[in-house]
């Protein structure tokens, strides 16, 4: 399989956060044969490892989340309409109108939309209002309670976007869940090569779960990996789009990006500044190799490795990321040149990585 051909095939893949079993499967069919050592974790977080030729040298974590955002379904009406809380980023404004899938039971997959007023019969005054989630509703076409758990859908069960995958001009796909399943297929690409070519560092590939959610999944595999470093693979929200006069200046196309700083402030009060060893590491490589690294500082965005680093005697992370437009919505868009060059980079910090380094800091 192709990198676009996994990317597809994993973005088309439902897998909300605590439900990403599919995605668990696949990565791990993916993995398996490339690896000398895989497990998947009581949370779900698929770990695999690949020894390296020097027993003394440090061992490294390379990770992605296999679930995505969406919502859950917390009452069902009688008439069968079903009333949805959000689970991770929602944004409300794209929600109406909306095709969604849920997973239903037994890995069942049932269709529905976001209803919402029709527009012959909105008042004026409600024509530009964004109906908070509690107003929102799903419709699967049932009439009553029965017909709803008859179709294996009950309180609890997950409703994504609708899985689609579209390519645009210029090598740029739209897409469902781009976050995180560009990082996941990027981590079949890395263990591709490591196959053909063993690192003289261990790696630990780890796709991770529960990140939209709490973004801890990934600190249960650090916990039990121990590694020295850590190099989470994600996006970051790009802002070269018309409607974004002042951004953190990432772009698509522009190549793969170094996240510098995050902070979230509202709830979970984390962010990671990375590792500075570690972005000398990711500096020189990305010289080295002639890959045009972006660098962003962005409030309001984080990622899991905020809380790999704080286990153990800590770890030294760094974010690195793939630029993405119209985040945490069912189009996300990046484009697969990125995609490229972020492999690229990943593979020449692997293969490049300091042997003795020991990241003490002062
Ligand atoms: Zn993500």
């Amino acid at each position: 399989m192709s990198l676009i051909e996994r990317l597809q095939d994993y973005c088309l893949t439902p897998a909300m956060s605590g439900f990403e079993d599919e995605m668990i499967k696949k990565l791990s069919r993916d993995l398996k044969d490339l690896v000398d050592e895989l497990r998947v974790d009581i949370l779900g977080n698929v770990i695999a490892t690949v020894r390296g030729s020097n027993p003394k040298a440090p061992a490294l974590m390379v990770f992605a989340h296999t679930d995505s955002l969406g919502m859950i379904v917390k009452k069902i009406e009688e008439n069968g309409y079903l009333r949805i809380e959000r689970v991770g980023g929602v944004p409300e404004r794209i929600l109406a109108a909306s095709n969604v899938l849920l997973q239903a039971k037994g890995g069942k997959k049932v269709e529905g939309v976001i209803g919402f007023v029709s527009h012959h019969l909105t008042p004026p005054d409600e024509k530009y209002r964004v109906k908070p989630i509690g107003e929102c509703y799903v419709d699967i076409g049932a009439t009553s309670i029965k017909e709803v758990l008859d179709a294996g859908v009950d309180i609890g069960t997950p409703v994504v976007y609708r899985p689609s995958f579209v390519r645009l001009l210029n090598d740029r796909v739209a897409a469902t869940s781009i976050d995180d399943r560009g990082g996941c297929a990027l981590l079949v690409e890395l263990a591709k090569h490591l196959k053909q070519k063993r690192p003289a560092i261990t790696v630990h590939i780890v796709g991770s779960v529960q990140e939209e959610f709490n973004l801890r999944g990934a600190m249960v595999a650090a916990q039990s990996i121990k590694p020295l470093a850590a190099i989470s693979i994600d996006l970051v929200a790009a802002s070269d789009t018309p409607d974004i006069a002042e951004g953190n200046g990432v772009r698509v196309g522009a190549g793969p990006v170094l996240g510098t700083y995050t902070f979230h402030g509202r709830g979970t009060l984390n962010g990671l500044i990375p590792h500075p060893k570690l972005v000398n590491v990711v500096d020189k490589c990305a010289k080295d190799s002639k890959i045009t690294l972006q660098r962003h500082a962005t409030i309001g965005l984080l990622t899991d490795a905020s809380y790999v680093q704080l286990v153990g005697e800590g770890v030294a992370c760094v974010d690195l990321a793939l630029p993405t437009r119209y985040t945490h919505s069912g189009v996300e868009s990046c484009s697969l040149n990125d995609l490229k060059d972020l492999g690229k980079l990943l593979v020449s910090i692997v293969e490049n990585f300091p042997e003795s380094e020991n990241f003490q800091r002062g």
